[in-house]
Parts: structure tokens; C-alpha cells; sequence
């Protein structure tokens, strides 16, 4: 697969909201959308700052800390397009899309196309196109979303669709969980140089206050464990966390998000 990557006068920033979320902006000189604004406040101040106007709102799942600022954005920008997963559950969608779906967002200049990837949720889908990734709470760099919904097979499943993207597709994970989870994936994975240097860049970023974000698949398939889960030195590490061995690569997906869950 070859990559047709973002236009030049897009720019892509990390709005932060709450205590640990970016609303990612895909912006030009003029328009903005955004995704998952789960508060509308920062991306008001965002978009006055910038004098952009809102062409359009993307959703990933229904979850509050990503949908919660719908209503205060559209109320601002009447007619603006929310396009989201299907089913009728999130307030404010104007566009159901799903999986193979294609999304227009002609003011950029951009084409995405939907990915589902249920598991964190089971509405949960991504956004795929230019050489980028808005994979919500699917994907978190050295980690992945926490399985409220799904099953471990549906998110595996989820994560494969991902890994099997081009590796120099940009992926913009939805929060700033990457120390915590690095922690967890030297508990995994010892002796995994890659993972041990990326550890050290990612403490020099918080350190610096930058975002650890966006990162990329190819960093991912190396450092993290839920992509990795398949791979024997993980499932020995597994095989002496619980007492057993995996059975199979699902049953390994899930001893390491268990072994997440209580870490
Ligand atoms: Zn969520």
C-alpha cells in the first residue's frame, strides 16, 4: 500500500481537554475539523485563536470525554456535519457511517475512510486516510483501550486491522497514557531495547511538556505489547504472570490486558 499523505496546508494539533485528552484539529488557513471534542470550550478558544471556522466534527465512540462538546459546537456552527458511527445513540450525529464508508471533508482537501473497530466500545470506529490514523480509544501508544464493551477477539481483531496499515501511517491516539503504559510494557517485555529507548524519549517529552503524540505503526509494532501479544517472548513472560501458558493468540491478548487492568 502506498501512502498519499496529508496536504502541505494541513496542519494536525493536539487540543488538550480535561486532564488527559487531545481533541485532535486538522486544520488549514481557514477551516478546522475536529475530532472526538468531548469539551467544546478548548476548541471554541482554539478555533478564535486561529480565526478558523468549523467545517466538520468526526466521532469515534460514544464515550462523554469524546462526544460532550457536540451540542456547544453546533449550536455555535449551525449546519456544521457530524459524522459518526451508526445506531442513533449519540446525539448530534447527522452522518452514520461505518465500516468501508468513505468521508469527504472537501474544505481540506480530505478523504477518510472508516474503519470498525469494535472492542473498547462496540460502536467504536477510526478515521484511515493521507497517511493518517484517528484511531480514538482503539490504539494508545505502548497500549490500547480498555475493553468495556468487547471482547478480547473483537479488539484483537480491531488492533490487526491497524497493524496492518502502511507502517509510516501517522496514528493520533485520543489520550496522553503513553508513560503509564510504557511502565506496563517493560513489565511485559524486559529486554526490549526499542521499547527502553522510546521510554526515554517519551519521559524527555513530558519532562518538556510535549505530547508523546502523534506516533506511528511501525514505533507501535515495536514497543507495543497489544500488538505484540503473538510473539513467544511475550507469551513466556505471560506463561510465568499467570502460572500458564497462552493457548492461543486470543487467549494471549487477553492475558495482557488483564495483566493491564491490574497492573
Ligand atoms: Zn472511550
Amino acid at each position: 500500500m502506498t501512502q498519499d499523505f496529508m496536504p502541505e496546508e494541513v496542519s494536525v494539533f493536539p487540543i488538550p481537554a480535561f486532564t488527559d485528552n487531545y481533541i485532535w484539529c486538522l486544520h488549514n488557513a481557514s477551516h478546522a475539523v475536529v475530532v472526538d471534542p468531548g469539551d467544546a470550550q478548548p476548541v471554541m478558544a482554539f478555533l478564535k485563536q486561529h480565526s478558523l471556522s468549523l467545517a466538520a466534527i468526526l466521532i469515534t465512540h460514544h464515550h462523554h470525554d469524546h462526544t460532550g462538546g457536540i451540542a456547544r459546537l453546533v449550536s455555535a456552527n449551525p449546519n456544521v456535519p457530524v459524522i459518526g458511527p451508526r445506531g442513533n445513540h449519540i446525539r448530534g450525529i447527522t452522518k452514520s457511517v461505518s465500516q468501508g464508508d468513505t468521508v469527504h471533508l472537501p474544505v481540506l482537501s480530505l478523504t477518510f475512510s472508516v474503519i470498525e473497530t469494535p472492542g473498547h466500545t462496540l460502536d467504536h470506529i477510526a478515521f484511515y486516510g493521507h497517511g493518517a490514523l484517528f484511531c480514538g480509544d482503539t490504539l494508545f501508544s505502548a497500549g490500547c483501550g480498555r475493553l468495556f464493551e468487547g471482547s478480547p477477539e473483537q479488539m484483537l481483531h480491531s488492533l490487526n486491522k491497524f497493524k496492518r496499515l502502511p507502517d509510516d501511517t501517522i496514528v493520533y491516539c485520543t489520550h496522553e497514557y503513553t508513560q503509564a503504559n510504557v511502565a506496563f510494557a517493560k513489565a511485559v517485555e524486559p529486554d526490549n531495547a526499542e521499547l527502553q529507548a522510546y521510554s526515554d524519549w517519551a519521559d524527555a517529552q513530558r519532562n518538556n511538556d510535549n505530547p508523546t503524540l502523534p506516533t506511528d505503526i511501525k514505533t507501535q509494532k515495536a514497543i507495543n505489547p497489544f500488538l505484540r501479544s503473538h510473539l513467544s517472548g511475550i507469551q513466556e513472560s505471560l506463561a510465568s504472570h499467570w502460572g500458564k501458558s497462552p493457548v492461543n493468540d486470543v487467549d494471549a491478548f487477553a492475558g495482557v490486558r488483564r495483566w493491564k487492568d491490574e497492573f
